[in-house]
């Protein structure tokens, strides 16, 4: 029996075979030709088998794990499309009089050793990415298809790191668990196998041998361990864990349908997160009574121009009309910090988070802003909708909000469309706005406390940098402070206040939170019912 230590991106037991992925390794050679216009029109029609073949796996994977996910292979299909890239190969065939294989492959390596240099989280996660494109073409010309999971029994998936093409074209249904040796929380195996729902491991400290293939293997995502060929006893003390568990997701589901309301009669407002409309099926099948936040920006994150009008429109209507009454609260686009689009051209900042984000970048470039706006007010006609703003610092951006939200109902009415009344709310998640909660609700509907920022920046510790994990206290008294702060002061001026950000779903807190007057608790839609089992035995004490 042996045991490795993981990060676990994903709670829970699994229990099965150990199946390796193998990688289809291109042995690529360097082979001189003296055609090189036919190997220059090789590459030309393996880059377009290649996207015809990204755009199937979009769509399957857009079925299988939503738009904001499978908007990874867009970036396959931009990468391919590349002038850069193109450029790049088409020189190399030409100038050294080398196949197109080879061609391909150093092209990959040069720009996977680019993307790792920049120094930019977002960019190093594209490595693996830039290398699956090389890995595509080079299989087509060599006629290859990419290894799979196969068989009929459910498996534990081991690799090295697993690129989203691989992980989007496994058979779902027969991987129970991810374990990677390589790879970081932001990675797509780690991101993939939260939207499954599976317990995985990354950064795990072994080295993958053939001899694992095939041996039993335990993943404990609680602890963040993987036990290789367990002992009877270890079996055993796992197989009661995860029955275990299997009861408490049973228990949960009998809380389905069931009021959030506490022991002493108060309703709480328990919604769910989400980044796009397709995560509203986990949502509807976990009973959230409405969406607390909608991350819009990933309509923008999703695609390679700024969405128009009418594509906003489209999205926010379908989660309305889905929610069909429910509240819906969209918050404005929060790009910048970690969540960067390269069409917004934004200036290189030393120090992103504090930098020109969410709010900022809406009221200096109104004309964005200001077609999220009309998207919005033109969707509040097709359901309960609250328009939500991040990052707020001052009152004076409150006025300007207001002042834009009044000239985008006048234009609206004006041109004889109809429109909706939604409320205005705004996240608490500076510092600033917490100290001046009190003046800021008397401006709006609501406030919903983002602890994700608000801790990064009571704390002053970057909440992506995980080297400062132990330092990154969310239970830290200046942040419980603050949110009983804010509930005091929104509840003086006689309006609600929530939180949305992770804290929300931190079930140990629960009890805290709605002993503090926390009218409302947006989480992840797998945290509904958790969350509902722990207010059902909270007092209010209102
Ligand atoms: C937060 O900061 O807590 C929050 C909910 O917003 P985001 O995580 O999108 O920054
Ligand atoms: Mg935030």
């Amino acid at each position: 029996m042996e045991k490795y230590v993981g990060k676990s991106v994903f709670r829970g037991i699994a229990i099965g075979r150990i199946s390796i992925y193998e990688k289809n390794q291109q042995q690529v050679k360097r082979v001189r030709v003296t055609d090189t216009e036919a190997e220059k029109e090789r590459y030309a029609k393996a880059s377009e088998m290649a996207l015809s073949d990204l755009s199937d796996l979009y769509e399957k994977a857009v079925k299988e794990v939503g738009e904001a996910n499978a908007g990874i292979f867009g970036f396959h299909q931009t990468m391919i499309q590349d002038d850069d890239f193109i450029d790049s190969i088409n020189s190399i065939i030409e100038t050294q009089q080398v196949n197109a294989e080879y061609a391909i492959a150093m092209t990959a390596d040069n720009f996977a050793q680019m993307f790792s240099a920049m120094n930019d989280d977002y960019m190093s996660g594209r490595v693996a990415d830039v290398k699956d494109v090389g890995e595509r073409l080079i299989s087509i010309l060599s006629g290859k298809k990419n290894a799979s999971v196969s068989g009929d029994e459910s498996v534990i998936v081991v690799a090295e790191d697993l690129a989203p093409s691989e992980t989007v074209q496994m058979d779902k249904d027969m991987v129970i668990s991810f374990v990677t040796t390589q790879g970081s929380v932001n990675s797509h195996t780690a991101i993939l196998s939260r939207t499954m729902g599976i317990p995985s491991l990354i950064d795990t400290d072994f080295i993958i041998t053939k001899e694992l293939d095939g041996k039993l293997g335990i993943v404990d995502g609680n602890s963040g361990v993987f036990i290789v060929d367990p002992d009877d006893i270890i079996i055993e003390k796992y197989k009661t864990l995860l029955n275990e568990e299997l009861e408490k997701k049973q228990l949960l589901l009998s809380l389905k349908g069931k009021e959030t309301v506490t022991v002493d009669g108060k309703k709480i407002r328990l919604y769910a997160n989400i980044g796009n409309s397709k995560d509203l099926a986990q949502v509807l099948a976990n009973d959230a009574a409405g969406i607390g936040l909608f991350r819009s920006e990933f309509v923008y994150l999703e695609k390679d121009r700024f969405p128009t009008e009418e594509e906003q429109l489209a999205v926010y209507k379908a989660v309305l009309e889905t929610m069909a009454g429910k509240p819906v609260i969209i918050r404005t686009l929060d790009i910048g910090a970690d969540k960067q689009c390269d069409y917004f051209e934004m200036e290189h900042e030393e120090n992103p988070a504090m930098g020109c984000r969410a709010i900022r970048i809406c009221l200096s470039r109104p004309e964005i802003f200001k077609t999220q706006l009309r998207a919005l007010y033109r969707a509040s006609a097709y359901g309960n909708l609250a328009i939500m703003y991040p990052m707020i610092t001052s009152v004076r951006e409150i006025n300007r909000i207001r002042e834009m939200e009044n000239e985008v109902k006048r234009e609206l009415k004006s041109q004889g469309i109809e429109i909706g009344n939604p409320a205005t709310g705004i996240m608490i998640e500076t510092p600033a706005a917490v100290m001046i909660s009190d003046e800021l609700a008397k401006l709006v509907d609501f406030f919903s406390i983002g602890t994700n920022d608000l801790t990064q920046y009571t704390l002053a510790i970057d909440r992506q940098n995980s080297k400062l994990d132990t330092f990154y206290d969310s239970h830290h008294p200046a942040v419980l402070k603050m949110i009983k702060l804010v509930v005091d002061n929104a509840h003086e001026a006689g309006i609600w206040a929530g939180i949305c950000g992770e804290l929300a779903g931190d079930t140990s807190l629960t009890h805290e939170f709605i002993a503090m007057g926390v009218d409302e608790l947006s989480v992840s839609p797998g945290l509904v019912l958790p969350v509902r089992k722990q207010i059902l035995d909270s007092r209010a004490c209102n």
